[in-house]
């Protein structure tokens, strides 16, 4: 004992006048098991151990760290005397718990951010109405099938799906029916589509199937006719009974083919699902040159007229004489 001891347990009695029962008294109860564990683990002559445990002071009742070392000695008498030495480590705790808890903030932010970017990701690559992969993550896909497909016999197929008639749908029976009927062919697609298929909303009340080869025997046409049966069947919503049809365009990338992009596939199934709209409801078409043929010749008169328009180059004239007017 000496009067560093009665400062850092705060004692105003000279040390000599201390016993140890009044130092152990003054040990936070949560702690006061854990350093008599520490003086019954001693053994004579044997090393120095060390504990920390908080005091309440004396004379302010501050609580305090104290890092305590001890060692068990045989005198020459055979007598165990413990011979140890008090610091007070209070700043130290201190410091260590700041940079435990600046350590936890640090991992809560991390979490926090981990989970802000996995959602803003998912949010970038899925459309919000009906969970689907939107029109950029299945781009993504075909292209990537494209790449394993090419030089393969695999085949990569692609199914466009475009509903007949939806703004009716939107105005007979309200916008919020339309998001429901969008929802439905969503789960229509689904239940469809087989472990390796890729379902995907374009946009609008446009979906599109990227289509497996683990389908066995059933043919890309086959697919389209059965996704129409599915679509066929009778609906309700909002206590509105109706049924709805679509127009489907197929493309693919035939085995043995030279590479093409994801863009260009998607390009012949929009054209041929258009063409497809030209023949009525509920058709189905497969992508061919002719079809972008009909469909150029289709544009080409409207093409010229409009930038005859643009260029003045219309010359009026006026009836019954054919005098120009300018
Ligand atoms: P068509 O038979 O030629 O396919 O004509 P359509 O009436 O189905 O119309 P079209 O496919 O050209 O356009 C789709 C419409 O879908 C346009 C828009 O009013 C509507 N639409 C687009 N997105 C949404 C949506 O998220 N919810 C609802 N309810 N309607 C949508
Ligand atoms: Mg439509």
């Amino acid at each position: 004992m000496d009067s560093r001891i009665s400062e850092i347990y705060g004692l105003s009695d000279r040390p000599e006048h201390i016993d140890i029962q009044r130092l152990l008294d003054l040990i936070h109860p949560d702690d006061l098991k854990r350093s008599q564990a520490l003086e019954l683990s001693l053994v004579p002559d044997g090393p120095p151990l060390s504990e920390e445990f908080r005091i309440y002071r004396e004379n302010d009742a501050a609580l305090r760290h104290v890092r305590h070392l001890a060692r068990l000695v045989r005198n020459e008498d055979g007598e165990d005397i413990v011979v140890g030495i008090n610091w007070d480590v209070t700043d130290e705790a201190r410091l260590r718990q700041d940079l435990l808890t600046a350590k936890q903030l640090a991992e809560a932010r991390n979490f926090e951010l981990d989970r802000a970017k996995s959602d803003i990701e998912y949010a970038a690559m899925h459309d919000y109405l009906t969970s689907l992969p939107n029109r950029r993550y299945l781009e993504d896909e075909l292209t990537r099938r494209i790449s394993i497909a090419t030089g393969t016999d695999t085949h990569v197929a692609l199914v466009q799906i475009d509903i007949d008639d939806f703004k009716a749908i939107n105005s007979s029976y309200g916008h919020e029916a339309g998001d429901m009927v969008l929802r439905h062919v969503a789960r229509v697609l689904l239940g469809l589509s087989k472990h390796n298929d890729f379902v995907g909303r374009m946009g609008g009340d446009e979906f599109a199937m990227l289509w497996s080869q683990e389908r066995g025997s059933s043919s890309l046409q086959q697919v389209a006719k059965r996704i129409l049966l599915e679509l066929a069947k009778p609906i309700t919503v909002n206590d509105a009974h109706f049924r709805i049809s679509a127009c489907i365009g197929l493309s693919s990338l035939e085995v043995g083919a030279k590479a093409s992009s994801a863009t260009e596939l998607l390009n012949e199934s929009d054209l041929a699902m258009k063409a497809a709209k030209s023949k009525g409801r509920g058709q189905i078409l497969h992508y061919t040159p002719e079809i972008r043929a009909t469909a150029s010749l289709d544009r080409t008169p409207s093409d010229r007229l409009m930038r005859a328009v643009d260029e003045n180059a219309f010359v009026p004239f006026t009836s019954p004489n054919t005098m120009p007017v300018r």
